[in-house]
């Protein structure tokens, strides 16, 4: 991480109202409102580390529960609207990548490659990475046959009366196998280790249906696909024998978890041990007076683009009335 040094602080020399950072659903619902609440919000958006400008909607195709979209949107053209809405109140964008924080003493204290900027409060919107597996052929694959978003896409014509499989052993994967049953015609669940780690009543849902068989000690190897270029199994591995098999299968979903990128925070803010921040419930408060934090870096449970635009919305509202608080 790159240290303090003195890069020119821009813009201006003022004490800004509000920096934002992140450019999901999240630091835009909360630029728009920063913005209409005359705040002049500056956003980062982020360039290269956690993610790319718009979040991760930028990685997706259709997107068809957001609401106010009947038809369905992709997600580039999501955040493209998102952003914007933002720029027409009146927000400041700059492509950047934060590499430091100081909220340590009040101003705090924003740095980019760029510039230097000093503020009153932060809202933190830097997004969660799902964890991938790095398959040698996921690239291809991502969006085509392989998601981290049970919710998001197990309803999609891709998916819909498919087998599909799961990869994991945890509440995240074993929930993902769920609900996945509601679209699929069967799912598998892929399981490296001999046993489950999820929840005792987890095991016991995924266990007892008839509609997902449970391959433990098998690692993920590859996906494999039909003459026509589509997705069609999964190269898999016991893990004792190192006997390998091809499972037929039309998609695979991830659910070995997500890391919050909350890098910038750490021994700043209160994280919990899976490194999300830890906002008091209900709110966007840190345990930083002054720094707020919003959308899947403190979400470890939704992890939805509405609930991050709600959080975003409740973190910039909450910005508002502490400036106004501070007088
Ligand atoms: P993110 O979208 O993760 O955005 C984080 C932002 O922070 C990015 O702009 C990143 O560049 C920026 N950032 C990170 N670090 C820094 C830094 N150091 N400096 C500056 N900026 C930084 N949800 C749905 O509701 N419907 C769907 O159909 C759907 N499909 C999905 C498909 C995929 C493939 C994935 C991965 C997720 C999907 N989701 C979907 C989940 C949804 O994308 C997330 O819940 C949502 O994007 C979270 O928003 P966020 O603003 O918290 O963070």
């Amino acid at each position: 991480r790159a240290s303090m040094v003195d890069v020119p602080t821009s813009p201006g020399e003022s004490i800004e109202n509000v920096v934002i950072i992140g450019s999901g659903p999240a630091g835009h619902t909360a630029a728009i409102y920063a913005a209409r609440a005359n705040l002049k919000p500056i956003v980062f958006e982020g360039y290269q580390v956690g993610g790319v400008p718009g979040g991760q909607l930028m990685t997706t195709t259709e997107v068809e529960n957001f609401p106010g979209f009947p038809d369905g949107i992709t997600g580039p053209d999501l955040m493209d609207r998102m952003r914007r809405q933002a720029e027409r109140w009146g927000a400041e964008l700059f492509q950047e990548d934060v590499e430091a924080i100081d909220v340590k003493s009040s101003p705090f204290t924003v740095q980019s490659s760029e510039r230097k900027v000093k503020c009153h409060t932060i809202i933190y919107a830097t997004g969660a990475t799902a964890k991938r597996l790095r398959l040698p052929r996921e690239d291809e694959f991502w969006s085509r046959g392989i998601s981290a978003c049970a919710i998001c896409d197990g309803a999609s014509p891709l998916f819909k009366g498919q087998v599909l499989a799961v990869v994991g052993g945890g509440d995240t994967a074993t929930e993902e196998a769920i609900y996945l049953t509601k679209y699929a015609r069967h799912v598998h669940l892929l399981v490296r280790r001999d046993q489950l780690r999820a929840s005792k009543a987890m095991q016991d849902r995924v266990i007892n249906n008839p509609n997902i068989t449970v391959h433990f000690n098998t690692e993920t190897v590859d996906v494999v696909s039909n003459a026509k270029g589509q997705m069609s199994g999964i190269l898999v591995r016991k893990v004792d024998s190192g006997e390998e098999s091809v499972l037929e299968a039309k998609g695979l979903f991830y659910g070995i978890g997500h890391s919050p990128n909350s890098q910038l925070l750490e021994g700043q803010v209160e994280l919990d041990s899976s490194g999300y921040v830890l906002v008091r419930e209900g709110t966007a408060k840190t345990s930083r007076e002054g720094v707020f934090a919003a959308g899947d870096v403190q979400d470890h449970e939704w992890r939805q683009a509405v609930t991050a635009a709600g959080s975003g919305c409740i973190a910039a509202l909450s910005v508002e009335r502490y400036l106004v608080s501070k007088g």
